[in-house]
């Protein structure tokens, strides 16, 4: 994928492997949030599904994943109204909008490694529900992440 298609194409235009690749890998999405009952604004938490690796901020049973976890959000399907539920750095989400990736974006920088390089990314930060069911709140799903 060498041309910048998503500077010139919607992302209805692209194709599945162009749609694949958009995602930067920064797991934000695959964490609990909460929401606060007085105010409705919702956080995400730093408890991350349990078909995440930690290691590699990627699902485990991608091809399965909206079967085998109920709530995950199938971008492909729902696009719209399931990106209100993405950061506002989501690479889906600011193509939506028509802004530019950011540098960090692997597509940008040409290295996978840079989301989680430039603190973007769950990487370190997070823990699985397999294994407690302890969290903290991370940051607000309106805000930018600021790790
Ligand atoms: S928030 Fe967006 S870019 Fe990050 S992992 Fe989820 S879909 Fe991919
Ligand atoms: S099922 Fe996979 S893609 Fe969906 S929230 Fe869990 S780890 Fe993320």
């Amino acid at each position: 994928m060498t041309n910048a298609f998503w500077k010139h194409k919607s992302l209805d235009e692209m194709t599945e492997a162009e749609w694949e690749s958009l995602c930067d890998g920064c797991a934000l999405c695959c964490m609990h949030k909460v929401e606060d009952e007085d105010t409705g604004e919702v956080f995400y938490t730093n408890l991350a599904c349990r078909l995440l690796d930690l290691n590699t901020c990627r699902c485990t049973n991608y091809a399965a994943r909206v079967r085998e976890v109920t709530d995950c959000i199938d971008l492909t399907e729902d696009k719209g109204a399931a990106f209100e539920w993405l950061p506002l750095s989501c690479a889906y989400r600011r193509i939506a909008n028509g802004q530019e990736l950011l540098d960090w974006h692997p597509l940008v920088s040409g290295d996978p490694d840079s989301v989680h390089k430039a603190g973007i990314s769950m990487k370190g930060e997070m823990l699985s529900e397999r294994d407690t069911d302890e969290w903290t709140v991370l940051q607000k799903l309106s805000e930018d992440a600021d790790r």
